[in-house]
């Protein structure tokens, strides 16, 4: 992902308007980008504090470290679910195989 692509996607990330597959990648370029890093940050503080303006709460004092906590939070979420969906792949697959075996199993048995 460039850093065009990931600005782009900055709204959809604080929205959680992302699949855990474009949360990752967004995720994985933000750490290693400070420009993005500081734009989804001021992005970030606006959006929150408004809402919390909204909801009459107490303005939270510490953004980047909420921010950061949100980060790693949704990041080993995306992370798992895509293992999730990996996993499940991998076993549709196999029952595929196998019953592509047992049905050539069966031709074969019925030709020989
Ligand atoms: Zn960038």
């Amino acid at each position: 992902m460039n850093c065009q692509e990931a600005q782009s996607k900055i709204l959809n990330y604080i929205n959680h308007n992302l699949d855990h597959e474009e949360t990752k990648e967004f995720i994985e370029h933000i750490r290693t980008c400070p420009d993005c890093q500081d734009e989804l940050e001021i992005n970030y503080i606006v959006m929150i504090g408004m809402q919390q303006l909204d909801d009459g709460e107490i303005l939270s004092v510490d953004f980047r470290k909420k921010l950061k906590e949100d980060i790693d939070k949704r990041y080993d979420e995306a992370v798992r679910e895509e293992e999730r969906s990996h996993s499940f792949r991998v076993i549709v697959i196999a029952f595929i195989v196998s019953l592509a075996l047992w049905l050539l199993g069966r031709i074969l048995a019925f030709i020989i």
